[in-house]
């Protein structure tokens, strides 16, 4: 059986043209589409413009567009918006 390739976020399959952009983080792999993959670069971007309420806005556009996120995907994004610097609400403890 052969598996598509669908986009972990939004869950659109890969299209014939536009190719979906291979994530890996750590044990994990999976896809996100040009439009996904688009939005969370257009997110590092504004954080580097420090427009922080529009990559605010973006994430949390981002978010919205997964119905229901994955733990690979939800824990990827963290990651990857500490390592674009994006997290600056630090103040609340973590409670894990
Ligand atoms: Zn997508």
């Amino acid at each position: 059986m052969k598996e598509s390739i669908h986009c972990e976020c939004c869950g659109k399959k890969e299209g014939f043209r536009k190719s979906h952009e291979r994530i890996t983080h750590e044990n994990d792999t999976f896809y996100l589409c040009v439009d996904c993959s688009q939005i969370v670069y257009k997110i590092k971007d504004k954080v580097i413009e420090k427009n922080q309420s529009l990559a605010d806005e973006l994430a949390t556009k981002f978010l919205s567009l997964a119905k229901s996120p994955s733990e690979a995907l939800l824990s990827w994004f963290d990651n990857y918006k500490t390592k674009i610097g994006f997290i600056v609400h630090s103040t609340e403890d973590k409670s894990d």
